[in-house]
C-alpha cells in the first residue's frame, strides 16, 4: 500500500514511517498542511494518516480538501484529541476511522488494513479476485489456494493492479506508486518492465488467467474480468 503520513511531530512520523515500511509499504510523510496539499495535488495515496492538529492549520481541512477534488484516498484520523466533537466532524466530512494518541503501531497498522479491506471490498482481511487471493495482514498471495512468492515491489504492483482493475494505468502512475515521489521516473520504467514480467510469468506459472495486458505508449491495464 502507499501512504501519505501527516503529522508534525517528528518522532511519532518517523516511527509511523519506519514501521510501514518495514511491512513493505510504500510510505511518504509531511509534516504541515501546505506540504501535504502539494503532495496530494500530484499524487495518489492508497491511504491517509492525518494528524488534526498541525502548525499551519487543522488537519480538517486536508478531508475539506480531497471531497472538493473527489478525490477517493482513504483517511485516518491520528489526534491527540479525544473529544467526541472532533471525532464526529471528521468522520462527517469523509474521514474513515479516527485513532486516539497514543496507540499502538500494531493497532494503527490493523486499522489501516481494515480500512483498505473496506475500501476493496474484501472480506475479513482477504481480497479475493476471481482465483488470486491476498491475505493483506500477512502479505500472502495464493493463486486457486496455491501460495505463490512474490518480491515486495510485485506483491505492491499486484495490489495496485487489482484496487485499480479495468483501468489504463500509465507507467508513471507505477512508478509513483511504487517508488514514491523522489525517483527519477524515467530510470525506473525499466524496472517496471521487469518486475511486470515477473509477476505476470509467476501468475501465469500457478495457473492464473492471463490478466496483465500492455496498453501500447501508455502502460498497463489488469482485465477486470
Ligand atoms: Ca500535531
Amino acid at each position: 500500500m502507499k501512504l501519505l503520513i501527516i503529522e508534525d511531530e517528528q518522532g511519532l512520523r518517523e516511527n509511523i514511517t519506519t514501521y510501514f515500511n518495514e511491512d513493505g509499504n510504500i510510505c511518504e510523510n509531511c509534516s504541515d498542511l501546505t506540504s501535504a496539499m502539494d503532495k496530494l495535488a500530484m499524487y495518489e495515496y492508497d491511504c491517509i494518516l492525518l494528524d488534526i492538529g498541525l502548525p499551519d492549520g487543522e488537519g480538517f481541512a486536508i478531508l475539506e480538501y480531497l471531497k472538493a477534488k473527489m478525490k477517493s484516498e482513504s483517511v485516518i484520523i491520528i489526534s491527540a484529541r479525544n473529544s467526541l466533537d472532533d471525532k464526529i466532524r471528521g468522520l462527517n466530512i469523509g474521514a474513515d476511522d479516527y485513532l486516539t494518541k497514543p496507540f499502538h503501531l500494531a493497532e494503527l497498522k490493523a486499522r489501516v488494513v481494515a480500512v483498505f479491506r473496506r475500501k476493496t471490498g474484501s472480506n475479513k482481511g482477504l481480497l479475493v479476485f476471481n482465483e488470486i487471493s491476498i491475505d493483506l495482514q500477512g502479505r500472502a498471495v495464493a493463486v486457486n489456494d496455491v501460495a505463490i512468492v512474490l518480491t515486495r515491489k510485485e506483491y505492491e504492483m499486484l495490489l495496485y493492479f487489482i484496487a485499480n482493475k479495468g483501468k489504463v494505468i500509465s507507467k508513471t502512475a507505477l512508478a509513483e506508486h511504487l517508488w514514491g515521489d523522489e525517483i527519477d521516473m524515467h530510470s525506473h520504467f525499466d524496472f517496471i518492465y521487469t518486475h511486470i514480467k515477473n509477476l505476470r510469468r509467476k501468475l501465469l506459472d500457478a495457473n492464473s488467467r492471463d490478466y496483465i495486458t500492455s496498453v501500447y505508449g501508455i502502460g498497463y491495464k489488469f482485465k477486470a474480468e
